[in-house]
């Protein structure tokens, strides 16, 4: 089925095909100039000393645990409104996931009260995920970090150039992780980005994406260095150029499209107004944002009428989506399983409305105008 109103639309034309063009024409199509000039312009924009390019943000996630040298017996406090990946990661290192609740449907962030309470002697790292761009309480999280001798992880996949107090988000905690997933606000395909103000970090991500060798094939193939040692445990998590020269066009689209899609949640939160039983969460957020996704929540809806509404809407032509099923609840969870209730009754009663740049303001009100009759029938 193809929709009217697709959930998301990629904001691609000729200059991404060009570019590829170009990068397979230069014969160098692996990690090369192009991936080294994307995590120059990203660290760049964000305001970060460094930014390691990778195959995409789960591996981001993956290093940046590796990165606090996580082992069995240690624990990781995570929210359990995110993306699945944000806790396979932990699992990945042998460490143990402890889930920590949302705010509330006005902030469905993860809670600094139920981080604290959660902290035990083996808590060893904090990850947060800046919901649709919005940011996590980084002040009192980065405060509990301290005086627990935390890292922080922030899983910035929704939130990039993302403001919070002027910093950007994803350069705050220890490591900042970034997705280019094809729907994500700047698309590669598949891809990822780790960001960090530390040089050791940097160093050993360097390694880690590329088997623990200590020089590039790129750096061997210009003659900088003619062999390589193997001296840690590494991976082959790289990004190739024909991916980061998308990269490079879409950063170059990327400051415009966010504008664009700020003025669609204007339009939203407006056209919102007319439906009080719905929240959107973050209403009348002051600072910059990605806007990502546009959730909203509809109180005191049971499960069925939500789903009728999104069935209604999407027999109207509009595709909606549900952000997140919570990772708490899956069956593979089930021995870290702990009562979230703001959570459980956020992905209850919430549903993903279209956002995407080429939104116009007349999209708005019809999705909206059906919105507002799914809900009334
Ligand atoms: C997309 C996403 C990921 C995973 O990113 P990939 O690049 O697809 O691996 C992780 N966390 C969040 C919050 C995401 O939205």
């Amino acid at each position: 089925m193809s929709f009217k109103i697709p959930l998301f639309d990629l904001n691609f034309d000729h200059k991404e095909e060009d570019a590829v063009i170009e990068t397979l024409r230069s014969k160098w199509i692996s990690t090369g100039p192009k991936s080294a000039l994307f995590e120059e312009k990203f660290a760049e924009l964000l305001g970060a000393k460094y930014a390691v390019s990778l195959a995409n943000c789960t591996v981001a996630l993956h290093l940046a645990f590796k990165l606090c040298d996580l082992k069995s017996g240690d624990e990781v406090i995570c929210p359990s409104l995110t993306f699945v990946a944000t806790c396979n990661a932990i699992l990945y290192t042998g460490a143990t996931p402890v889930f920590a609740d949302v705010e509330s449907f006005e902030r469905p962030v993860i809670c600094p009260k139920d981080i604290k309470s959660k902290i035990s002697p083996k808590t060893k790292a904090i990850v947060v995920m800046h919901y649709a761009g919005f940011a996590c309480d980084m002040d009192e999280i980065m405060k509990l970090a301290e005086e627990n001798n935390l890292f922080v992880i922030e899983d910035a996949c929704h939130a990039p150039n993302s403001e919070y107090n002027g910093k950007k988000l994803g350069t705050i905690g220890h490591v900042g992780c970034f997705s280019f997933f094809s729907n994500k606000n700047l698309s590669t395909g598949e891809g990822g980005m780790l960001v960090t103000n530390s040089e050791a970090f940097y160093e050993r991500t360097k390694l880690l994406r590329s088997h623990g060798m200590t020089t590039l094939s790129y750096e061997r193939s210009k003659g900088h260095s003619t062999g390589y040692d193997v001296i840690d445990l590494g991976y082959n998590y790289r990004m190739d150029d024909i991916r980061a020269s998308i990269g490079l066009v879409q950063l170059q689209k990327f400051e415009n499209d966010l504008i664009q899609r700020a003025k669609v949640r204007e339009w939203y939160e407006q056209e919102l107004e007319n439906i009080p039983q719905i929240i959107v969460p973050f209403k009348n957020h002051k600072e910059f944002v990605s806007n990502y996704i546009m959730p909203i929540v509809i109180e005191g809806v049971n499960v069925e009428k939500r789903d009728a509404i999104r069935k209604n809407l999407a027999d109207n032509g509009i595709q909606t989506s549900m952000h997140y099923p919570a990772v708490h609840r899956f069956s593979i969870y089930a021995d870290f399983y702990t009562h979230l209730p703001n959570t459980d009754d956020m992905v209850n009663q919430m549903i993903t409305l279209p956002m995407y740049a080429r939104l116009s303001n007349d999209d708005v009100k019809f999705i909206c105008e059906k919105l507002s009759a799914a809900f009334y029938k």
